[in-house]
């Protein structure tokens, strides 16, 4: 008798960027781990873009580097070009970019998979989830059985009335009615374990277009995964169906070159993980080229909109905003002359070139034609066309801050799966929802970031608490606290969540500790450290167009002067130290902007205490008799876990939470 089932510990469904995080995450924890893809080809695939990081998602991957993840170090060991972004604006929003050979990106992850111990990869597609009901949920009472043992409750001599309301994990206990049980792949194994992850991309249910052609494939013609939306429906929960499109890839020796504008990488590059070291990766690099879209492109595109499969209403799938196609630019910038469209090479080994700016979904034949009309793309002859991805995915809504969903006990989910658009988005999910898994079967608590934690917690809370109509991407603007989630500092900020985790080696933490007791004992050098208005001081402030010294300051003061850099200030500094670049960065950034920071620390503090404020999982909001209808609603479907999350979720009002303020306040001093 042959056996039929297997027994792990965790099944991760997908090898994209989520997956790759999620399953390492678990079996860097010790667990059993199993990641299934429909094609072991498809891991780590980068099947728009070639390239990580940018504008805010660099962020992102140095906050997954800091807390343990891979794609920093990936990027590292594979990019081909490297460029630090918006350098003439300030720390915060200066962004990290590397165009990756995205064969060997591919190639480096998979083996990191495969050297990974616990770790086992499967190409297979799962087409059941199993799953057991957990019998009635609590129900919603008027008296949540979560708030008991808090405020004059037994158990709490001290009666603490005023933070009746706050933290205690128990009393925000969740309220599961299903529990995950396992897999089932198209073959008919069954996988048992203890928490599944979810991490299925663009490949479910999904169709590409490209004119009037439809094939039913995942990206790159890859196989879909047809058949695990219906157990998804089955079990309740809601999907979405979401759209994405990317431009054609030209064949390099097609393009004339010397009719584009040349784009070259730093001369000195910054590595995107805190591990590696700057001096192991200096390398020499590709170029990338700029060149722009005339009147008649847009000519011909609009001449052929009814060909387009969004415009002959052909595609049901909402579209990124901000990844427009080049038919969405055309008919929505109708005023614009020209857009930007950057020719980037996928690879060292291939003259495979992206033309970047320039997605479409219309068919080869206007393709053609329109990128014909671009300055150095005259004779270009494409290798793959472009095309438009439809795909199933779900209301993020459904899921916690730990990306579990509410109701399913082991059920995590990550990446475009969620509704999110992107690579660094989905590595940075799949993170945290392994993690999660991982402490959940390890009975440890659960790895959480708010949003004055970092991008990541502003990325996750967007994708619970708001009602995204389309694929989500991270920009600069959605974050609060810019000015101290800023990519420099990552690490300070998340490699001791990283540490408390288990993903951070304890070198790795001890350098980090190091990093922290040279920035301190620099700053308060500096601080403490005087010169005089003596002649030399006031030569050298003249010689840097700075004003003359009246009195004695300290060489913090003069740091804060936006024309003296700390390099400059090496004059006068004679007795420093020689301390690492990333240090000195830190110093400089600490002193130069104490005051916004400050500030902006305050207002952190604020944040807090709303979060702080929980409400309780089975919270009856009918019960709240002065909330207005649509916020009723609204906080029944997304279930907030703190007052700060409520405030934040789209139709709860100020008034609203008011109102929840002072029902909470008095609930906890109605208990007996
Ligand atoms: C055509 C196209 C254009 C895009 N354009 C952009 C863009 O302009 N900007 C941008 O930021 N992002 C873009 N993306 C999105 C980007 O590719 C994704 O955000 C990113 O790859 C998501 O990573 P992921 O891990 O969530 O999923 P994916 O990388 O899609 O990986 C999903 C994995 O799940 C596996 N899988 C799925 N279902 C099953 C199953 N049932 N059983 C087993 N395995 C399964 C697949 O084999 C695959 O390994 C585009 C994607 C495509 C396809």
């Amino acid at each position: 008798m042959t056996k039929k089932c297997e027994q792990v510990d965790v099944c991760v469904i997908g090898a994209g960027h989520a997956g790759c995080e999620a399953a390492l995450a678990c079996a860097r924890l010790g667990l059993e781990t199993i990641i299934f893809t429909v094609s072991v080809d498809s891991i780590a695939l980068m099947p728009c873009n070639p390239n990580v990081g940018g504008s805010s998602k660099g962020h992102l991957v140095r906050e997954l580097d800091a807390l343990g993840g891979e794609m920093g170090k990936n990027i590292d060991r594979t990019f081909i070009q490297s460029k630090m972004l918006n350098v003439s604006k300030g720390p915060a929003v200066h962004s990290l970019r590397a165009q990756a050979d995205k064969a060997e990106y591919s190639r480096a992850m998979r083996k990191v998979l495969e050297s990974q111990e616990h770790l086992t990869i499967k190409q297979a597609e799962v087409c059941e989830l199993l799953w057991e009901d957990m019998g009635e949920a609590s129900q919603p009472g008027n008296l949540p059985k979560s708030l008991e043992g808090a405020g004059g409750k037994p158990g709490n001599p001290e009666g603490r009335e005023a933070s009746s309301m706050e933290a205690s994990s128990e009393r925000n206990q969740k309220t599961y009615r299903k529990k995950v049980k396992g897999v089932r792949t198209f073959t008919g194994m069954l996988y048992e374990c203890k928490a599944v992850v979810l991490c299925t991309g663009t490949y479910l249910g999904a169709r590409c277009l490209c004119g009037e052609s439809i094939t039913y494939t995942g990206p790159n013609g890859l196989q879909a995964a047809t058949h695990l939306t219906r157990s998804l429906k089955e079990m309740g929960i809601e999907l979405r169906r979401f759209k994405t499109g990317t431009p054609a890839r030209m064949d390099g020796r097609s393009i004339d070159f010397s009719r584009m504008e040349e784009q070259l990488g730093d001369e000195r590059i910054v590595p995107f993980s805190f591990s590696t070291d700057p001096d192991s990766i200096q390398k020499e690099q590709v170029s990338c080229w700029l060149t722009y879209t005339n009147e008649k492109t847009h000519e011909i595109i609009r001449g052929n909109l009814d060909r387009s499969p969004i415009y002959a209403g052909i595609i049901e799938g909402t579209g990124p905003r901000y990844c427009p196609s080049i038919e969405d630019k055309v008919v929505k910038f109708a005023d614009k002359e020209r857009h930007q469209v950057f020719i980037e090479p996928e690879g060292l080994h291939t003259n495979e070139m992206y033309v970047g700016g320039m997605s479409s979904s219309l068919p080869e034949d206007v393709q053609l034609a329109m990128y014909r009309t671009v300055p150095g793309l005259e004779h270009c002859r494409i290798v793959r066309n472009a095309y438009a991805i439809e795909y199933d995915c779900i209301h993020a809504g459904q899921l916690e801050a730990t990306l579990e969903f509410r109701d399913v006990r082991g059920l995590f989910s990550a990446g475009q799966f969620n509704g999110s658009s992107g690579y660094e988005e989905a590595a940075c999910q799949g993170l945290v929802a392994g993690v999660n898994a991982a402490m959940s079967i390890l009975g440890k608590p659960p790895l959480t970031i708010d949003r004055s934690e970092g991008y990541i917690g502003v990325l996750i809370d967007d994708l619970v608490t708001k009602d995204n109509r389309e694929p989500y991407r991270m920009m600069t603007s959605r974050a609060e606290y810019r000015l101290l989630l800023r990519q420099d500092n990552a690490d300070l900020r998340l490699r001791k969540k990283g540490y408390e985790a288990g993903l951070i080696s304890e070198e790795e933490y001890q350098a980090l500790l190091e990093k922290e007791r040279l920035i301190d004992r620099e700053v308060e050098r500096l601080k403490g450290t005087s010169v005089g208005a003596n002649r030399e001081i006031q030569n050298f402030l003249e010689a840097h167009g700075s004003s003359p010294l009246k009195t004695a300051a300290s060489l913090a003061e003069l740091l804060c002067r936006p024309e003296l850099s700390y390099e400059v200030l090496g004059e006068i500094d004679r007795g420093r130290e020689a301390l690492p670049a990333a240090v000195l960065e830190q110093v400089e950034i600490e002193i130069k902007y104490e005051g916004y920071i400050l500030r902006q620390k305050r207002q952190v503090e604020q944040f807090r205490k709303m979060e702080k404020k929980l409400i309780p999982q089975d919270m009856d909001y009918d019960q709240v008799s002065s909330l207005r209808l649509e916020a009723r609603q609204h906080l029944k479907l997304f279930r907030p876990s703190s007052i700060g999350q409520a405030s934040r979720i789209s139709g709860v009002s100020p008034a609203d939470i008011s109102v929840l303020l002072v029902y909470l306040e008095r609930y906890g001093k109605d208990l007996p």
